[in-house]
């Protein structure tokens, strides 16, 4: 058996295990990584990248559909069609471009690459399954980042039909009846362009509401829209199988039959820790996940964890964040975990960002919100649905967690972020001049109604 030696082993090139492995090359650090498909992970291949250009490509034949009817705007258009294999083609070169990218990426800063599937021997050890055959690998430090895979439900097995976020971004073409059961970020987000593209959609969600993890207020604007697009949310439902184009479903109601030529069920996501030898270390575990430290150490020494398979929030800005904290880790610097806020953005329509607290999460907190409706940048992009809210010590103006919802608000994430970690008070938001006209103007407006002097309000 072909054997190899390196000073860093990491398990899995997703966002997190390519950015660990090219931020420990950069330092100096022999480094290899193990990837069984492609280089990028869930993000670049069958996640972030893929479903935000469906949900562009969505949104730009929504928008020629409505120009083609009497519209405000006085656009006269021919009614549109879509060829959803060709958008699919064109979201693969995206992927392709991105993927090869970050190959590319890895073998300037030296990052020796191994194609298979990685199985731990023990802490120092892992054998890969090649091509050419299998390679026992030696390394002083391991970093476990296989990531996450879509759960499916014991009477909706994925197969047929019955699709997982990774059919659905592979679609040839619209299916005409779509049920998405599971109302969270990947159902919505994935369900919502679908039916901009004109399939008839239903969403099956189990909890009170469309994405159970933000208050009412937040997800309201996006309730109200997918009505709009005539999509139908049932709350408080849950599918128990499908047959013959018939998703049978229980609700507060009563049973409940939904047409449906295709099923997408989201139902969250599992960390990916069986099957490539981990229990053979023995590691302390969080429920699923493996757990680890404010330097995303696990249980055994030299053995680090990140990303997915470490728990919620399972998001690619985390999961690379915390690969270049290992690596850094691994190359003798000292540092922890010591994040303020991870941004969260649900690309749903519209958008929705959370950063830091919600209301009610801390004491002594208040809020001051401005709405979309006030702001004259969302006006002239004719939206002016949802708001920008700010959560801040009623004390000190601290901020303590920034929300908005509305359309295109996903770009105000970093602004939100980088309040929070600059321990920013809303005077410095309320004295930072924003640009006119932008919709982050309603940042600053937001702060100004907190300070008791709200200027468009
Ligand atoms: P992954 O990206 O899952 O990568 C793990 C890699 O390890 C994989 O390439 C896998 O092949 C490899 N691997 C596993 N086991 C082995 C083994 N034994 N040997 C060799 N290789 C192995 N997050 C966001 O922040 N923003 C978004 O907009 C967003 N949209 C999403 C949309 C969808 C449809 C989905 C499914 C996810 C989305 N996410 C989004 C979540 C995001 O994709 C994940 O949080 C992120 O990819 C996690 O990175 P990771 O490096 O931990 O793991
Ligand atoms: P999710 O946790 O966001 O949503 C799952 C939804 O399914 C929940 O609302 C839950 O109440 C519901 N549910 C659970 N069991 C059900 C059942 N039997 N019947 C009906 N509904 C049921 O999970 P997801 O949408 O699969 O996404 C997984 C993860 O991927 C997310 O938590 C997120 O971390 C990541 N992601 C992020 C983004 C982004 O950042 N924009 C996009 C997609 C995915």
């Amino acid at each position: 058996m072909r054997q190899d030696r390196c000073k860093v082993l990491v398990i899995g090139a997703g966002p997190g295990g390519y950015v660990c492995a090219l931020r420990s090359a950069q330092a100096g650090l022999d480094t290899m990584v193990v990837e069984a498909a492609a280089p990028g992970g869930t993000c670049l291949n069958v996640g972030c990248i893929p479903s935000k250009a469906l949900i562009h490509a969505a949104d730009a034949f929504h928008a020629a559909v409505q120009m083609a009817a009497d519209n405000p705007l006085g656009i006269r258009a021919s009614v549109p069609s879509i060829d959803l294999a060709r958008t699919m083609a064109w979201k693969d070169g995206i992927v392709a471009r991105l993927t090869g990218g970050v190959t590319g990426l890895m073998a300037k800063a030296g990052v020796r690459l191994v194609q298979g599937q990685a199985c731990i021997l023990d802490g120092k050890s892992v054998e890969v399954l090649t091509a050419e055959g299998p390679v026992r690998i030696v390394t002083e430090h391991l970093v476990i980042a296989t990531g996450s895979r879509p759960v499916d439900l014991p009477d909706l097995p994925f197969g047929g039909d019955v699709l997982s976020s990774t059919g659905a971004l592979a679609l040839a073409e619209v299916p005409k009846r779509l049920a998405v059961v599971g109302g969270g970020y990947i159902g919505l987000e994935i369900g919502t362009a679908l039916a901009k593209m004109g399939a008839q959609v239903t969403v099956v969600e189990a909890g009170p509401r469309i994405l159970p993890q933000y208050d009412a207020e937040l997800t309201r604007p996006v309730a109200a829209r997918l009505k709009a697009l005539g999509v139908e949310v049932l709350t408080g439902a849950r599918a128990i199988g499908h047959a013959a184009g018939v998703l049978t479903v229980d609700t507060a109601d009563g049973r409940r039959e939904v047409g449906a030529d295709k099923v997408l069920v989201t139902v969250g996501r599992a960390p990916v820790t069986q099957g490539f030898g981990l229990e053979t270390l023995g590691l302390t575990m969080a429920g699923a996940f493996v757990a680890i430290d404010a330097r995303c150490r696990t249980s055994m020494r030299e053995v680090y964890a990140i990303g997915d398979v470490t728990g919620e929030p399972m998001l690619a800005h985390r999961a690379m964040a915390q690969g270049a904290m290992v690596a850094a880790v691994i190359a003798g610097g000292r540092e922890d975990w010591d994040k303020r806020a991870i941004p969260a953005v649900c690309y749903t329509d519209p958008e929705i960002v959370t950063v830091g607290l919600l209301p009610g999460a801390a004491k002594g907190a208040a809020v001051a919100t401005f709405p979309f409706a006030g702001n004259g940048r969302a006006l002239s992009l004719g939206r002016d649905d949802g708001f920008v809210r700010i959560v801040h010590d009623r004390d000190s103006g601290l901020v303590l967690g920034v929300q908005a919802v509305g359309a295109g608000v996903s770009e105000l994430a970093g602004e939100f972020a980088l309040a929070l970690e600059m321990a920013a008070t809303l005077t410095d938001l309320a004295e930072t001049v924003h640009a006119h006209p932008t919709l982050g103007e309603t940042v600053q407006e937001a702060a100004l109604k907190g300070l008791g002097r709200a200027l468009h309000l």
